[in-house]
């Protein structure tokens, strides 16, 4: 019995429906586990962006990089120019992590975490619920300008500037304190270059979440560039079981579809409009898909309505959807994994070891030395002490490689935090302990209670 009324409009898609219009991309709302996944995770993401310049450590932001100053307060700790290791070390954890996760899991930054991609999702969000569904919307941009029309889109823009504007304050406050840009710009009293860079990132976020989206995943993003090279047979990225899914036809939900020689796709292509790059999973793998997952979540729903097994499309290694075994490739991601934690491990070593105090020492290079009346001889030296701790230090200065060396100058100091100073000070030896050595080696201590640093010198005689 043919069985109409069980038969699934499988051919939702047509030209009318196509998410490209124009060059515009409707996208289709959709459910489901990873868009679950991804939603939560974009959410608590965002929170913690537009929180981070409001926790205080310590009664002063705790997340501060002060560029006018050059250092960064992160939490109880403050980072000096002089700890670019620190820098460079958290690069490299960042790089070889970037490594590690895009070997095994292909695209998933960009699909889940990526902020570009959560702020395109919020203003799709907001598109979504003041201009009706992706059918909705492109009917409305078809029809004429009316007042309706005018409204919602006035009021979708003016959403999506505020958004932008508490994204771009929010991420100026991250390098200027926060209540001191809040209260200059409300009492319009700010000064110039804060505002510059909060109306510039303002733009950016309306530009690129609200008109640009995927644009600038596939033409500007330097990641999306060489992730392929850190692709192989073995990486997971979404994909479309063709083995299966092969030869899609629509076909009664009720029907023999393997007796008529279909595969399990029905072609509804609600894949395609879930999409927010545009593209066509069943295509194959392509440098536009950003592994989001909204296509899974589509084709499941699909093969759940339909009966079917679901995972046609689905997170799978072209070794998988071949049936073949991975084998000893997972070496790369073994080597990469290993290396990020080796590094961290490096990172968390140099900021627990990480001294409070620094110490340079300046030869006076106008006199080399300086015999004194009594025979002895004199050496002149700077020493520039910085507080790189967010607490007062008391500092005992001193020498170590002389024969009761006469000390002339400040011996004991107070550092406020982030203080740096410079203290003159000279050495003397007497006649009876100056040796024949020309250059002695001497090695400055600055010792606080908890830290103690030092930094090599030489003491020269005639
Ligand atoms: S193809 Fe699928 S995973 Fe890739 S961007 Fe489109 S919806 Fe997301
Ligand atoms: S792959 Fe799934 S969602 Fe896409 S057209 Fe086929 S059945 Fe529909």
């Amino acid at each position: 019995m043919n069985d109409t009324s069980s038969r699934i409009d499988v051919k939702v898609c047509t030209d009318a429906s196509r998410p490209r219009d124009q060059g515009h991309i409707y996208v289709r709302a959709q459910q489901g586990r990873w868009q679950r996944l991804r939603r939560r995770l974009g959410w608590s993401l965002m929170l913690l962006f537009l929180l981070g310049p409001w926790l205080s450590w310590n009664g002063r932001q705790a997340i501060l990089l002060d560029w006018a100053q050059q250092r960064f307060h992160l939490f109880g700790m403050t980072i000096w120019p002089q700890d670019l290791t620190l820098l460079a070390l958290l690069l490299t954890v960042a790089a070889f992590g970037l490594f590690f996760i895009t070997t095994w899991l292909g695209r998933v930054w960009c699909g889940f975490l990526c902020p570009q991609t959560v702020w395109t999702f919020w203003f799709i969000w907001v598109e979504q619920k003041l201009e009706g569904s992706a059918n909705r919307r492109r009917q409305r941009d078809r029809g004429g300008r009316n007042a309706d029309w005018l409204l919602r889109k006035g009021a979708k823009h003016l959403l999506w500037l505020l958004i932008a504007l508490l994204s771009g304050f929010t991420f100026v406050a991250y390098f200027t304190p926060a209540d001191e840009l809040a209260y200059g710009l409300l009492t319009l009293s700010a000064t110039p270059w804060p505002a510059f860079w909060v109306v510039l990132f303002t733009l950016c976020t309306y530009l690129n979440a609200g008109w640009m989206r995927t644009i600038m995943c596939t033409h500007m993003c330097p990641y999306s560039r060489f992730q392929s090279a850190m692709f192989d047979a073995n990486t997971l990225s979404a994909a479309y079981d063709a083995s299966r899914g092969e030869q899609r036809g629509p076909r009664s939900r009720n029907s023999d579809h393997r007796a008529q020689g279909l595969g399990d796709c029905i072609d509804c292509e609600l894949c395609v409009q879930v999409c927010p790059a545009g593209i066509d999973i069943r295509d194959g793998l392509q440098y536009e898909c950003i592994n989001c997952g909204a296509c899974i979540d589509a084709c499941d729903q699909t093969m759940k309505r339909m009966g079917y097994r679901t995972g046609l499309v689905r997170y799978a290694s072209e070794n998988a959807l071949a049936g073949r075994n991975s084998g000893r490739a997972h070496m790369r991601v073994w080597c990469y994994g290993v290396m990020t934690v080796a590094v961290l491990a490096l990172l968390v070593l140099a900021v627990a070891g990480r001294s409070t105090l620094a110490l340079e020492v300046v030869r006076d290079r106008h006199q080399l030395y300086r015999e004194t009346l009594e025979g002895g001889v004199e050496n002149t030296f700077t020493l520039k002490l910085a507080n790189k701790s967010q607490q007062p230090q008391r500092v005992v200065l001193s020498v170590e490689g002389l024969e009761q060396p006469g000390w002339h100058g400040p011996q004991q100091l107070t550092l406020v935090p982030g203080e740096v100073t410079e203290v003159p000070i000279s050495l003397s030896l007497r006649a009876e302990v100056a040796s024949a050595q020309r250059a002695r080696p001497i090695l400055f201590v600055a010792g606080t209670e908890q830290d103690q640093v030092r930094t090599e010198s030489r003491f020269l005689m005639p």
